[in-house]
């Protein structure tokens, strides 16, 4: 469907499974062109989404209610505890349900900290647009969907697996259920990276090249820092948008990635910066 556009994915936290959750938007272009006069400051509106077919109601809210135009807009996504909603994210999210359960009730009880699920154990929740302004389809993402898109992709090049999810080629021999799992990580991971090329205007994060400008055309592509064959992490934090020619050099040459400084470092010395850069940021494991 062609107006299903990529909106966010959503770490799976405690108050996703409870009440709802803050969708960022600083970087979301096609829902921002979308929602530009669905939703003014300070309002509210009841949306439906739809996921594994059904439909559910939950409130979007545009907290923003500062009349300084700088500030960016927040929505937030409300929905009542042990809704409907919410029981269905609990049943599907049973993994992080109970391992954030089980630190929850192994706490001081005054502990309101936030808990984070670790690396091996993050589930998600991908919300895209519909053709109706007012309906988002959610796309669980269990830790199963994962284990299944590994296997599927195990001893694949790295290159090999971004050109299928680049240029949408798909694998004919796995069984239906199966194919369904990893239809659903590979369309989250083409629309990040659809995303990310819309906000570069499709230029090369490297050089800052349109590639094919000239001919009508803009050819770009979205490369995983952090190898996706070994990390499956699709997340933007994890994309970058680069022209062929600097995508199949990093392939080619292997440099190290210097996310504090933002170069590519190669083997035999030289440095390439990141001259456009809108949403990667620093990051300390
Ligand atoms: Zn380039
Ligand atoms: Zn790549």
């Amino acid at each position: 469907m062609e107006s299903e556009n990529y909106v966010y994915k959503k770490e799976i936290d405690w108050s996703t499974l409870m009440e709802g959750f803050t969708l960022p938007l600083d970087n979301q272009v096609i829902f921002l062109r979308n929602m530009e006069n669905f939703l003014q400051r300070g309002q509210s509106k009841i949306i439906h989404f739809f996921m594994n077919g059904k439909t559910y109601d939950a409130k979007i809210v545009n907290m923003n209610n500062s009349v300084e135009k700088r500030k960016k807009d927040a929505y937030q996504i409300r929905y009542p505890r042990n809704g409907e909603l919410s029981q269905a994210l609990q049943q599907y999210f049973f993994k992080s349900m109970s391992y954030i359960k089980m630190i929850r009730e192994n706490r001081d009880p005054k502990d309101r900290s936030y808990i984070k699920m670790p690396d091996g154990l993050k589930e998600y929740l991908a919300i895209y647009t519909t053709e109706y302004e007012d309906t988002f389809l959610l796309e669980p993402i269990a830790q199963d969907d994962f284990q299944v898109m590994k296997k599927a992709i195990q001893g694949m090049r790295e290159r090999t697996v971004e050109n299928e999810i680049e240029y949408e080629m798909e694998d004919k021999s796995s069984g239906i259920e199966k194919k369904l799992q990893i239809v659903k990580i590979r369309k989250l991971n083409r629309k990040i990276g659809e995303n990310l090329k819309l906000l570069y205007g499709y230029r090369c994060q490297i050089c800052g090249q349109v590639i094919g400008e000239k001919y009508g055309s803009h050819i770009a592509e979205a490369h995983h820092i952090d190898y996706f064959v070994n990390s499956l992490n699709n997340d933007a934090n994890n994309q970058m948008i680069v022209c062929p020619n600097h995508h199949s050099v990093i392939h080619d040459a292997n440099p190290v990635f210097d996310r504090r400084r933002m170069v590519y470092r190669f083997d035999n010395g030289v440095e390439e910066r990141i001259s456009l850069n809108k949403h990667l940021f620093i990051y300390v494991k």
